[in-house]
């Protein structure tokens, strides 16, 4: 009955603790995952954080058990991956398909931006700087072709990258790999399958299908489910103060079974461990609310 060909993860940022936000990221790929026998990992996304981010880790994953998830394998964390990120990069400089910016941050803080981020024109494409020039980034080529994908949630989506966000980096000038070829690099190295993550990561979709294209990589596919916000619009997080959640699982459990537009489960769930079996059989994707925010209305946030 299983579905072998399924393999989610979730990938926290250890930015601070498991609040609801990320309860309802790590809930929609634990329960899409086991709702088709499919594996699931956890995976820390700690890429650009210098370091010293181990004790958020740690939390994050005791949080996670806890709430009474459980993942197969040891989760990687992606401070340790650097050298597959550089061989990623490499192949990107090989085949032409990535360059050395200099540009200075006040140059770049001028420039028009579309989806939250600078549109950068290409200003260094051809001045040929070597990539070993220290306080260089290293931007990928981008087409001017659309990049279309089918969300499980939202449908058929696309974007231009080349008007939403040119040239876009991935490592910055001090040395540390951007999100964007990480998280590729990643997917596919574990065999993930399935993304599912929260809808602010829509419109990073078509980069991350872009790089795959462009390093012979598999595309995996993709569910984006809505974000928490709070009452003022702004995404749950550590700096818009969202609590940690509480040691008893259970309510959290509820409040973000129910955000994700999940049936009404039985009253008679007492516990963690009632809670996942139950999840996992009735978990229905149909039902998730097609927005990508939603205001977080429990006592929990
Ligand atoms: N670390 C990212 C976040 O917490 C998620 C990355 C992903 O799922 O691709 O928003
Ligand atoms: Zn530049």
């Amino acid at each position: 009955m299983g579905d072998h060909d399924y393999r989610g993860r979730f990938a926290p940022s250890p930015t601070g603790p498991l609040h609801f936000g990320s309860l309802v990221a790590a809930m929609a790929s634990y329960a899409d995952a086991r709702h088709h026998g499919g594996g699931w990992l956890v995976r820390i996304d700690d890429v650009d954080l210098p370091r010293a981010r181990a004790r958020a880790a740690d939390a994050i994953l005791a949080s996670l058990e806890r709430y009474g998830f459980e993942w197969d394998d040891r989760p990687w964390r992606q401070s340790t991956r650097t050298d597959a990120y550089e061989a990623a990069l490499a192949k990107l400089v090989g085949n032409g398909d990535a360059y050395a910016c200099t540009c200075t941050r006040r140059q770049l803080a001028s420039l028009p931006s579309a989806i939250g981020e600078r549109i950068y024109p290409g200003t260094c494409r051809d001045r040929a700087i070597g990539d070993d020039a220290s306080r260089a980034a290293m931007r990928v080529r981008v087409p001017s072709a659309p990049i279309g994908f089918t969300d499980r949630v939202f449908g058929f989506q696309q974007q231009r990258l080349d008007l939403d966000v040119g040239d876009f980096v991935v490592r910055r000038s001090d040395r540390l790999f951007a999100y964007q070829l990480a998280v590729v690099v990643d997917d596919d190295a574990q065999g993930i399958t399935d993304v599912v993550r929260g809808a602010d990561l829509l419109t990073s979709t078509p980069r991350q299908i872009f790089l795959q294209h462009a390093l012979g990589l598999t595309t995996p596919r993709y569910l984006h489910v809505p974000v928490a916000v709070d009452a003022n619009g702004a995404k749950l997080s550590k700096q818009t103060a969202a609590a940690a959640l509480p040691p008893e699982a259970l309510p959290a459990l509820l409040s973000a079974w129910s955000f994700l537009g999940q049936m009404r489960p039985p009253a008679s769930l007492a516990s963690a461990r009632e809670f996942w079996p139950w999840a996992i059989a009735n978990w229905q994707t149909q039902r998730i609310p097609r927005v990508s925010t939603q205001m977080a209305s429990s006592p929990i946030v």
